[in-house]
């Protein structure tokens, strides 16, 4: 260790002592004054002897303490040399240290650090001088250029880092030129200093960030991953190398509804199936669940091949088992419910396209016809066995596959085609050329006399199908036909002559009834209708016509009803019908039917016949209306009275109506003769039926002479009381006429006496009973004097 050479005093500590000394030897020189001199009194030599005692003490004590001091300074001379030295070995093991490391006491000031310290970034070196404040250190960092935070603005970056410096906390991370990071940790030391270091982390960071990178590229395959396998159509299921379920899609797990995913995960592939089991999946497992299970975990993991399993809830699923090379299982499931379906409907669809090929064929072999078919290239692909047989000599199990062209030549060659004989090419070109082209049906004759005839016809894919028909019997029935019908033809006139020569009108309809044929007379008899009187037309349709023009009468306002009565009586054909025609003219229809269901009818003019009749029934008519009146009043007689009682008797009894009976006699009526002579006795008899008549009201009332002078008034429907109004009503009348009768002993004038009944008829009882009743009351009428009616009450049934 080099010796240390005493430092000079510093002119302070000189000047010190010179003052010491010079208070010591004033000191001295005023204590040995004091001591010697005698002129001084006690009390002033104490005090100059205490004066310079004291500067001597004081200037002692100067020199003791500027010593001290030199020796201080010197020891603290020596501590610092010795700190020094102890810094600069400390910073020499230091720059050892990998980070910079720098420490700042309470000043803030720069205490050590070491070469890293200095260096911003690599390569470079700040020159720092132990003492410089942090700030200022913190400056020349920034302002190098290398701290990328500060770059934009040195001042503001200071500030902020100034602040966190001062109250330092987490480490900082700071990024420096190219890349490069170091993490900057303050600590604050026990003395109010601050350790910093500074640790180049660039490997860390650089590695951090190909770590995040790298977990991002991870998570992103994740999720890509995932997002692919949700994109599936299938469920998928991944289980580990301990078959526990590891990864589930979205599908599947819709597939396992009733085991939520949590749940799922984690979980072996055994409780897995246990899980599906208790809700019924796979159906076919059903009864036999233990035994399926067994079977599952024996064949897990080399499943033969995919299987399609059917759910409970209908859904076909295909499933596919394999095993990773690090020994996880994938499970697939695909629901193919579509695609069975869809394969069913396919299936189906073959199957009946298959029946119908089929039906088709055997139809075709059913069919009376001869079949061939030639296909694009105008090559025979099939026929049916009609044709064959329909062609004996052809061999058409040898033509199959042949060209048209070679099959005609074939035929024409043998002079089976009497019509192409002696043109052979020219016969063979024309059929070729309306092969499959023709519209109507081609005849051929054949040599062996049969006719065939052919109807060809193109197929939207350009095949020809040719149906062959053997029309000889067909030909020769309408050869026959024709000859038939020329017979009938003459037939047909003759019947025409014949039925022209009727004096009736005639017409014959057929089944469907239309006319066949009628006579010029029948059209004569109907003018109205003759345009429509033409054969073919039916019944109704002329009938119509001639109803709607007014050609019959009693079709007039009615002729919807009239038309249906007349086409069923027409339709009937079983009884005569009278029509009434314009003029005044008769018509009887006579309708019967023929043997071939048609109808054949005659008409008459029976106008003559008709008028006759009509006069004759007038005649019986009036007759009978004679019979039944009164010659005296010219009111019903006694007869119509009898009939009418008789009649109502009936129907009110049937229909439990009340019948009354109203038996009018004149008073005195004798007298009346007597004294007015006979012909006034009539007139006034006349007067009485008249009024009696005027108290009718309704048409089946009933007012007839009963005999003499005794009147009948017949009233159906009628209960007592309303009789008895009745009743009452011809006296008023009889009395408000006031017909003279001076000799009656009742009244100056003509009365009358009447007797009321009425009753509901019983079958089993007369109808004389009621007259008799009514004779009972007008009796008592008699008998109580006259001029007044009585009732006859009808005794309680017992
Ligand atoms: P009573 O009050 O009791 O009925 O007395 P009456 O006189 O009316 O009865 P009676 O039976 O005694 O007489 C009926 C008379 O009616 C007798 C007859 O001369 C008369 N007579 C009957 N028929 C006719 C006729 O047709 N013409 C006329 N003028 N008189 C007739
Ligand atoms: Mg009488
Ligand atoms: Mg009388």
């Amino acid at each position: 260790m080099p010796r240390t050479t005493p430092p000079t005093l510093p002119r302070g500590h000189q000047l010190a002592l010179l003052v010491a000394a010079l208070c010591g030897a004033g000191g001295l020189a005023l204590l040995a004054w004091a001591l010697a001199s005698r002129s001084l009194d006690g009390a002033t030599r104490a005090a100059f002897t205490t004066a310079g005692s004291g500067l001597v003490a004081s200037a002692l004590l100067s020199w003791w303490l500027v010593r001290q001091v030199q020796v201080l300074r010197a020891l603290a001379s020596e501590a610092q040399a010795a700190a020094q030295r102890a810094s600069t070995q400390l910073s020499a093991t230091l720059d050892i240290l990998p980070d910079g490391l720098a420490i700042y006491d309470a000043d803030d000031r720069l205490v050590l650090c070491n070469a890293q310290y200095r260096e911003v970034n690599t390569g470079t070196a700040m020159s720092l001088e132990y003492g410089t404040r942090f700030e200022d250190v913190l400056r020349r960092a920034a302002q190098s250029g290398h701290i990328v935070a500060a770059r934009p603005d040195v001042d503001s970056w200071l500030a902020r880092r100034m602040a966190r410096h001062r109250a330092p906390d987490l480490p900082e991370v700071q990024e420096v030129d190219g890349d490069r990071w170091m993490q900057i940790t303050e600590r604050l030391t026990e003395g109010g200093g601050v350790v910093v270091l500074r640790t180049d982390i660039t490997d860390t960071v650089h590695k951090e960030r190909v770590l995040k990178q790298a977990l991002h590229h991870a998570e992103r395959a994740e999720r890509s991953l995932r997002e692919a396998m949700n994109a599936m159509p299938a469920g998928l299921d991944i289980y580990d190398e301990n078959d526990r379920l590891v990864l589930c899609n979205d599908q599947m797990a819709r597939l396992r509804p009733h085991l939520p995913v949590a749940d799922s995960l984690g979980k072996t592939y055994e409780e897995l199936l246990r899980a599906g089991l208790r809700h019924g999946i796979p159906e076919e497992a059903s009864g036999q669940e233990e035994l399926w299970l067994a079977h599952e975990l024996a064949i897990r993991g080399h499943r033969p091949g995919p299987e399609v399993r059917h759910y409970p809830n209908g859904a076909w699923m295909h499933m596919h088992e394999s095993r990773t090379p690090s020994g996880m299982t994938v499970c697939v499931r695909l629901d193919i419910s579509d695609l069975i379906e869809q394969r069913h409907k396919v299936e189906t669809a073959r199957q009946e396209s298959q029946r119908t090929r089929q039906l088709l064929e055997r139809a075709v072999e059913a069919l009376p016809v001869g079949i061939e078919i030639f296909d694009e290239q105008d090559r025979l692909v099939l026929y049916n066995q009609q044709l064959s047989r329909m062609y004996p000599y052809m061999n058409y199990a040898e033509h199959l596959g042949k060209g048209f062209a070679d099959i005609l030549r074939h035929s024409v060659e043998r002079g089976l085609i009497p019509s192409a004989q002696g043109r052979e090419e020219a016969w063979i070109a024309e059929r070729l050329s309306e092969h499959g082209s023709r519209t109507s049906t081609l005849v051929q004759r054949l040599a062996d006399g049969r006719w065939i005839n052919i109807y060809e016809t193109r197929t939207p894919e350009n095949y020809v199908v040719a149906v062959r028909l053997d029309i000889t019997d067909l030909i020769e029935q309408r050869q026959a036909l024709e000859s038939a019908q020329e017979a009938a033809l003459q037939a047909r006139q003759l019947l025409q002559d014949a039925v022209e020569s009727l004096p009736e009108g005639f017409a014959l309809f057929d089944a469907d009834d239309r006319l066949v044929v009628c006579n010029a007379q029948y059209r004569r008899l109907y003018p109205i209708s003759a345009p429509l009187i033409v054969p073919g037309n039916t019944f109704e349709q002329i009938a119509r016509y001639g109803a709607e023009r007014g050609q019959y009468l009693d079709a007039v306002g009615n002729e919807e009803a009239w038309i249906t009565q007349r086409v069923a009586d027409h339709r009937a054909a079983n009884h005569a019908v009278l029509q009434r025609l314009p003029e005044g003219r008769w018509l009887q229809a006579d309708e019967r039917r023929t043997p071939q269901g048609g109808i054949a009818g005659v008409r008459t003019d029976v106008t003559q016949l008709v008028r006759k009749e009509q006069e004759l029934a007038a005649a019986n008519a009036k007759l009978a209306l004679l019979s039944t009146t009164d010659g005296v009043t010219g009111i019903g007689n006694r007869r119509r009275f009898d009939e009418r009682l008789a009649a109502e008797w009936m129907r009110c009894g049937r229909h439990h109506l009340p019948l009354a009976l109203i038996l009018v006699d004149i008073d005195h009526f004798k007298l009346y003769n007597d004294h007015n002579g006979h012909l006034a006795g009539d007139e006034c008899l006349r007067r009485v039926a008249q009024l009696l008549q005027g108290n009718i009201r309704r048409a089946d009332e009933v007012a007839a002479r009963y005999g003499g002078e005794e009147f009948v008034l017949l009233l159906p429907d009628t209960p007592l009381a309303e009789a008895v109004t009745v009743a009452q009503r011809c006296m008023e009348n009889l009395r408000g006429a006031a017909l003279p009768h001076p000799h009656s002993p009742t009244a100056p004038i003509v009365t009358l006496s009447l007797g009321v009944a009425s009753t509901v008829p019983r079958p089993e009882a007369r109808p004389d009973t009621l007259v008799q009743a009514a004779d009972a009351a007008l009796y008592r009428a008699k008998s109580a004097g006259r001029n007044r009616l009585e009732v006859f009450e009808e005794a309680a049934p017992e």
